[in-house]
């Protein structure tokens, strides 16, 4: 077809009702404008840094060893190995690597085979508001109805009677963050066992996305929720190497559930990808094995970002919310005047020269709270913060 004699409008019929529902991703989207405008990019959660040195050469060794050709589609058995193994050495957890693991193409693609393999339309899905902004798409193209329940600044802890409200002989699911994205919340105890004990009530499965399991701060303990009394078998744990080892670009996680479960995201996961990228899944294998050092240092090198960026923002005029995990800080923009954050993301990245993320994309429309907030990701070189500061400094 010539494309120049249609108008463009003419082909959006094309589009399915379901692809009509959501936009593109904001956060994608700012990290265009930054780069269109030349803005430092503290939007997108990638490091800017490169990748360790004993990752990247596992990967290079993997390919000249020939693993070049599609990997078994729920992943390389080395992979499910390590996996597995991780997991008995971390957390206790007794998984089997060959009926409870399937490899995916990063966690993203992790989550949309578990929602597909596991919802019907028209079931409820209860969402944690804020939520990472994928979750709400995901839900829309497995038909999902999703229930928002809201965390509550400064704390982003929920209302336990908003969330026992949100339970019902509908609900088929329920999405869980932790360490959380945007927030920095680290879900404690007492908030895994409220949410098991209803999971439990009421017969549904707790979706656990815990790829920021290592990055979490000031000595506080990630609690994998299948760890808790009943919970093994109803929780599905998403997980990547993304932000674990700084390689966000190899699209390569893991999905953990019940022999049963795994089934159904196994199928689904084929018929989406295939699978992913076999030499990556090779190194990914030995990079799980990295010693603890490997993990103490990853959390002091963000410990020390998260606390520079705390300083200097609120020395700008940003009331930050300080994250107990992950790499990102909501920052209250009320000292600036400004009424709503996508206007106000668009000026730093546009004027001021720094992209961050207009927290309303976390958020479904209407929520409360939802224009109050901008995201920083901190997951960056020290110097490029820095830079980003400076540049900041002009909102004084
Ligand atoms: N889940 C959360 C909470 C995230 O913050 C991100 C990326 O920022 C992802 C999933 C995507 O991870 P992956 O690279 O494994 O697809």
């Amino acid at each position: 077809m010539n494309h120049n004699s249609q108008p463009t409008q003419d082909l959006r019929k094309y589009a399915s009702e379901k692809a009509s529902r959501f936009t593109e991703s904001v956060i994608r989207e700012m990290s265009r404008i930054a780069t269109a405008h030349k803005a430092i990019n503290l939007a997108q959660g990638f490091p800017d840094f490169p990748a360790s040195d004993e990752i990247k050469e596992a990967a290079v060794k993997a390919i000249l060893e020939n693993h070049n050709q599609y990997a078994i589609t729920w992943g390389t058995k080395s992979l499910r190995d390590a996996i597995a193994k991780k997991n008995k050495r971390d957390y206790n957890l007794d998984i089997d690597p060959e009926k409870q693991i399937t490899v995916c193409c990063g966690s993203t693609e992790g989550m949309v085979a578990t929602l597909l393999a596991t919802i019907n339309p028209g079931d409820e899905v209860i969402i944690f508001q804020p939520f990472y902004e994928n979750y709400g798409p995901d839900a829309i193209l497995c038909g999902a109805t999703p229930k928002y329940v809201q965390l509550h600044p400064p704390t982003f802890s929920f209302n336990q009677e908003e969330l026992i409200a949100a339970f019902s002989e509908r609900t088929r699911a329920i999405i869980i963050n932790t360490p959380n994205n945007p927030t920095g919340k680290v879900f404690n105890r007492e908030e895994l066992d409220l949410i098991a004990k209803l999971c439990i009530q009421y017969d549904v499965l707790a979706i656990t996305d815990e790829i920021y399991e290592h990055i979490i701060y000031d000595e506080i303990k990630h609690i994998p929720l299948s760890t808790l009394p009943g919970m093994a078998d109803r929780t599905i744990t998403i997980n990547s190497i993304s932000k674990t080892y700084s390689v966000t670009g190899w699209r390569i996680g893991y999905v953990i559930a019940s022999p049963e479960i795994s089934q159904s995201i196994r199928k689904m996961h084929d018929f989406l990808t295939v699978g992913a990228a076999a030499p990556l899944q090779e190194a990914a294998a030995h990079a799980m094995g990295f010693a603890a050092t490997y993990y103490e240092k990853l959390v002091d090198f963000y410990s020390h970002r998260r606390d520079f960026m705390l300083k200097e923002l609120a020395a700008i005029g940003f009331e930050c919310i300080r994250p107990d995990g992950a790499y990102y800080i909501m920052a209250d923009i009320a000292s600036f005047g400004w009424k709503n954050d996508i206007d106000f993301a668009r000026y730093l990245a546009e004027k001021v020269g720094v992209a961050v993320v207009p927290g309303s994309s976390f958020y479904q429309e209407n929520a409360n709270d939802k224009h109050r907030f901008i995201r920083f990701c901190f997951c960056k070189q020290l110097a490029t913060l820095e830079a980003a500061v400076e540049r900041l400094q002009k909102l004084r």
